[in-house]
């Protein structure tokens, strides 16, 4: 058991209406593009920004009498991703066609999985604070093709298909509707989405397409969803409207309050919620109505009989578990515990695996907390001005780690290890050796700085008095003789000394 997994709830998001308060529920039916080379039926590449048209396989195409064949690496994602969200595996899922018509959809049908999906109920705890954090409950994954692009806005007259992407993998992550606010909603794909390029089965460039939702969003009086929490009976929600395709954290938030706000105002007016698919329109900042229940498609599903089922083993299963990666909630309790980490400074370094790793190098055998300081507030700031990646850090972890050794050992102050962590981002070098050859190093050598001090103090015999009279003064004399060294004076001992000349 994680210690982090003692977290206080955050409340659910009350909206007043004019009559009553109103609680949200929402419930995310994420599509996640699987990490693979190959699409999910086809051995057509899945390079994103291809030449239109150019990754097309012959089953992708729909041509007559084309196989489709699985691909055993996507069905290892899938079964990594459910154990990566402590879900059930199913060793036994199944493929079903999706019938319905769409030009950039040649099959006429998509192959998923309705019946037997390849992973059932887990859980994902989604951090709200500092100690705050909602578990939302997984209710299936199922493995999916991607359709094509139509393309309306190259020619006047014609539309165009794009084939590329049809048939790619996708994961679909449905969860239970256990979020409770638009804060929640995006925080909710923010943690998949880290867990996700955890695990290194989706990607998660969400301007790409490659991680998308879908947003069901219904209202209910206080007290409604409790009652649903304990019975399982839906009937006690709001009816829900499901907002497609959205891939913008910002976007869903903003949904999600219209689209709330608009579901109490039909209910408070004596109106009812039509169960419907709608479209948020970001440029007016409104939801609008796609489809309604009775329009919805009829996708006649039936079990693909091009494919048996997938039965798969629990030894391989095993196999995939024993190569899982340390995830974020155990990342982030280890570091709080064995570095003495702030748990905010803890969700920081561990945001993504990479930032992680190079934050235990540069702590390895130094203080970890001076490391968390270092990582996050130099070199991450410094990064982020220049819009770069810690994979571009001019800054190596070993060189990061040995200027914060430099500190912790006393050979450089604070303000020097500025100076010398720019000399070393933008030259590079041994930072033991730049302090050496460049005289940066800090003085403690006592004889010299109580010199220093009797020539500050000869020198300003007005200000003695003055601080004779007022000892706070005392610290203008430490920094002077800070100053006069190049900051290099370690300012403990000069402060000693300095009290020590002054007599206090
Ligand atoms: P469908 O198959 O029509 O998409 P599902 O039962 O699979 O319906 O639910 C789809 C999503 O809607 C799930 O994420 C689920 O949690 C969510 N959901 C179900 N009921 C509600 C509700 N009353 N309010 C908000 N979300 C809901
Ligand atoms: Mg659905």
């Amino acid at each position: 058991m994680l210690d982090h997994l003692a977290f206080e709830t955050p409340k659910p998001k009350v909206i007043a209406g004019a009559k009553s308060d109103w609680e949200l529920v929402i419930g995310l039916e994420v599509h996640a593009q699987v990490a693979s080379n190959a699409k999910l039926f086809s051995g057509a590449s899945t390079l994103f920004g291809s030449e239109p048209n150019s990754n097309v396989a012959f089953v992708d195409a729909a041509m007559p009498g084309m196989l489709p064949v699985i691909n055993e690496f996507c069905v290892a994602q899938a079964v990594r991703t459910g154990l990566g969200l402590k879900a059930q595996i199913n060793l036994f899922s199944a493929f079903d066609r999706k019938n319905y018509f769409y030009p950039d959809l040649p099959q006429g049908y998509q192959i998923s999985q309705l019946y037997h999906p390849i992973v059932g109920e887990g859980e994902i705890i989604v951090d709200m604070g500092p100690g705050v954090a909602r578990r939302v409950r997984i209710e299936r994954i199922h493995l999916e093709q991607d359709a094509g692009k139509s393309i309306h806005d190259m020619d006047p007259n014609m539309s165009f298909v794009d084939l590329n992407r049809t048939g790619v993998a996708l994961m679909e992550i449905v969860s239970r509707p256990d979020i409770r606010g638009p804060e929640e909603a995006a925080a909710y794909v923010a943690k998949l989405r880290q867990i996700l390029r955890y695990l290194g089965t989706c990607d998660g460039n969400m301007q790409n397409g490659n991680l998308r939702c879908d947003v069901n969003v219904s209202v209910c009086k206080p007290g409604a969803y409790e009652r649903y929490q304990e019975t399982q009976d839906f009937s006690h929600l709001g009816t829900r409207c499901e907002i497609k395709n959205m891939n913008s954290m910002r976007f869903i938030q903003q949904a999600i309050d219209y689209e709330a706000r608009r579901q109490i105002a039909i209910v408070e007016d004596g109106g009812s919620i039509v169960q419907e698919t709608r479209l948020y329109d970001p440029d007016k900042g409104e939801t609008r109505s796609m489809r309604s229940k009775e329009e919805a498609h009829d996708y006649r599903y039936f079990p693909c009989p091009d494919l048996l089922p997938l039965e798969i083993e629990q030894a391989w299963v095993d196999d995939i578990a024993a190569t899982m990666p340390e995830l974020p909630d155990e990342k982030k309790a280890r570091f709080v515990k064995d570095f003495g980490l702030s748990e905010y400074d803890a969700s920081v370094l561990t945001a993504e695996a990479e930032n992680a790793a190079y934050f235990e190098k540069v702590a390895e055998g130094t203080d970890g907390k001076l490391a968390a300081n270092w990582v996050i507030n130099e070199l991450f700031g410094r990064l982020k001005k220049e819009g770069h990646e810690i994979g571009q850090s001019p800054v190596s972890p070993e060189q990061l780690g040995a200027i914060v050794a430099l500190i912790k050992a006393g050979d450089i102050s604070g303000k020097i290890a500025k100076d010398l962590f720019e000399i070393v981002y933008t030259e590079g070098g041994d930072p033991a050796k730049i302090v050496a050859e460049r005289g940066m190093k800090q003085v403690t050598d006592l004889g010299a700085i109580e010199k220093a001090v009797d020539d500050i103090i000869a020198a300003n015999p007005a200000q003695v008095e003055k601080a004779k009279q007022n000892p706070k003064l005392a610290g203008w004399f430490t920094g002077q003789v800070i100053k006069a060294s190049g900051g290099k004076a370690n300012p403990a001992a000069v402060n000693e000394i300095v009290a020590r000349k002054l007599g206090f």
